[in-house]
């Protein structure tokens, strides 16, 4: 039998029918869909439809039914009398006449679901990702075990808020969250309506519960009742409040994707990480730093943009290939992070042998001499370490060895080879744990920072630097100042470093400037065109924050906040700590 050919014929069926089966497996009763497919009508012999080559083992099945079902795959004669492969699963019916008992089967016309499972399996990315676009909550509520759920959907996957009880639920919200009596019978309303089981809902009231106790939001809580495959009642719906969640992880907001690839970004996966192995101790965690191999002769045989276009194919195929099964980041330039979740050894090999396989051959149809390779280091969790540090670190170290090995290939970390490994001038990349910091903590070192600057002045500065890349995730500071505009002190990575500042007099980037001379630009390939482009394309800035300290209407001092290569979308309070920071170094040294 031809697959394509059956299958073009009945994708316009619905792939599943049932039926009743009496003694000598004759259809007592069916629905629709089965009499439709079958062509039959009223009581016939089900066996006679199934090929004669397999009714031993539909008879089989059916002698070995007891309380389990039973599933057997046979042609089956349909409704043009060609045979086709079916899916039947048999279940014991609670009829017994004449010591038969009755049995259900369901009919499953497996290649027309296969089919629908891929259909099925793009729809619910797409859904994913639109939910993702969404700042809501989503809630689902499961009568029969009494569980509600409370979500938020980002990159494509979702991360409890809430979960647990549901009259536990009720109890916290009544005497801790709800304050106004009148909101109180509201939201006995709305369990009411859950418990119930009605088809539509929608209720509005005020509670503290989504802001975390920082803000007595007003929230509609919208949904319906649906019934999952076993015929349970589960009430989904969306939960709107009024005005922006307060405490809202870093890594589900816009500004946390990477802005070329859409991935979480260093900061972003830091977090994540940090949550996850804070939160979810059991189980574990592959930690793998994956950088392109010669990536710089990528970009200087076929171009920058073509270069961006490489990374871009790499993220789609490393989402792609990691799915749900763990969370993918661009660290930044051609390095990618990813942590895979809950895993066992044999999937983390599998995985990563998929992705070597996928990238190399992920360009030939545009450049067939273009090979494209990657490196990967891998640290595990708990055996490597519990923090996400600690497994930046070593797997960090282990991508160091597979460069050194000839690239092309993955080492895990194992200490015993490793340990004693030193990585000389890659210190920027062993940012601590201070950008996971909580915002009180950020606080904190940023007064701690403003501080030491206005009593020590000067001989603070360096120390600023290096704790402001730290704390705010920037690959570079740069302080000009003097006569000549000249970069009085540097911290990263920068290739130019002695030229001066002299961007204030071009008219484009005066342009740019804020009533409180500062620049903020997300993106600068969106400058491409201007007169001042060329100074951070040598640079390789991509995005930036620029403080112009003047005194007396001139400009006495700049200090730039720089990311390398990747685009940044600043986040309103970062802006503000560095505009603060800015200011007051310009100040220190003019
Ligand atoms: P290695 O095998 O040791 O990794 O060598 P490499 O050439 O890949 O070197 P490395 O990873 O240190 O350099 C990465 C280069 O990628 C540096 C930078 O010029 C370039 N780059 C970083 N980000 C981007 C980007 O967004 N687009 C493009 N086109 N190039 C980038
Ligand atoms: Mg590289």
């Amino acid at each position: 039998m031809i697959i394509t050919e059956y299958n073009r014929k009945t994708q316009y069926l619905m792939p599943v029918g049932s039926a009743l089966l009496k003694q000598d497996y004759i259809v007592a009763s069916a629905d629709e869909f089965f009499y439709n497919f079958l062509n039959v009508k009223g009581e016939c012999s089900f066996l006679e439809r199934i090929h004669p080559g397999d009714q031993r083992d539909f008879l089989d099945a059916a002698e070995r039914l007891e309380t389990e079902a039973e599933y057997v795959l046979v042609r089956l004669a349909t409704f043009d009398n060609e045979y086709r492969i079916m899916m039947l699963r048999l279940l014991p019916d609670k009829r017994v006449v004449n010591g038969f008992r009755y049995i259900s089967v369901v009919i499953d016309d497996i290649i027309a679901s296969m089919d629908k499972f891929v259909v099925n399996r793009v729809n619910l990315t797409k859904y994913r990702s639109i939910l993702s676009l969404m700042d809501n909550f989503f809630f689902d509520y499961t009568q029969v075990n009494n569980h509600i759920n409370i979500y938020i959907y980002s990159h494509n996957k979702s991360y409890l808020f809430f979960s647990d009880d549901f009259d536990f639920w009720m109890d916290e919200m009544l005497t801790k969250y709800i304050w106004n009596e009148n909101d109180r019978k509201k939201f006995q309303t709305f369990c009411m309506y859950m418990k119930e089981g009605v088809d539509n809902f929608k209720v509005q009231f005020s509670t503290t519960f989504f802001s975390r106790s920082s803000r007595n939001d007003l929230v509609v809580i919208e949904g319906s009742t649906i019934f999952d495959h076993l015929d349970n009642r589960i009430a989904v719906g969306v939960i709107r409040t009024e005005g922006q969640l307060a405490e809202q992880p870093y890594y589900t907001t816009e500004a946390s994707k990477d802005a070329a690839t859409g991935l979480m970004n260093k900061r972003a996966i830091m977090e994540y990480a940090a949550q996850k192995l804070l939160t979810e101790k059991e189980g574990k965690y592959f930690l793998m730093v994956i950088d392109i191999d010669d990536f710089k002769h990528i970009n200087d045989t076929y171009g920058h943009l073509y270069g961006d276009t490489v990374i871009l194919k790499i993220a789609e195929c490393f989402k792609r290939i990691v799915s749900t099964r763990g969370m993918v980041a661009r660290f930044g330039g051609d390095e990618f992070v990813i942590l895979l979740e809950k895993c066992e050894l044999e999937i983390l090999e599998f995985i990563l042998q998929t992705i070597f396989n996928n990238v190399k051959v992920l360009f030939l149809d545009e450049h067939e001499e273009l090979k494209v390779t990657l490196s990967a280091g891998v640290a595990v969790h708990p055996q490597d370490g519990n923090t996400y540090d600690e497994l930046f670190l070593k797997a960090d170290k282990a991508l160091y060895v597979a460069k050194a090995n000839g690239k092309n290939g993955y080492v895990i970390y194992n200490e015993d080879a490793h340990g004693e490994i030193e990585i000389k001038n890659e210190q920027h990349r062993l940012t601590g744990l201070k950008s996971v910091a909580s915002r009180a903590k950020r606080t904190g070192i940023f007064s701690k920072i403003l501080l030491e600057l206005n009593a020590n002045g000067a001989k603070a500065m360096k120390s600023a630097m290096r704790q402001i890349c730290d704390l705010f995730d920037v690959n570079g500071v740069k302080v000009y100042g003097g006569d000549e505009m000249k970069c009085l002190y540097h911290n990263g990575r920068y290739n130019l470093v002695n030229e001066r500042f002299t961007l204030h007099e071009n008219e484009e980037y005066s342009r740019l400037l804020s009533e409180n001379d500062t620049v903020i630009i997300d993106n600068l390939s969106h400058y491409k065109e201007t007169s001042f482009a060329e100074v951070f394309v040598k640079n390789e800035i991509a995005s930036t924050i620029h403080c112009l300290y003047k005194k007396d209407g001139m400009v006495k001092a700049v200090v730039t906040f720089d990311v390398f290569n990747t685009s940044r979308k600043w986040m309103d309070e970062d802006i503000t700590s560095l505009v603060a920071l800015g200011k007051l170094m310009g100040q220190v040294v003019s």
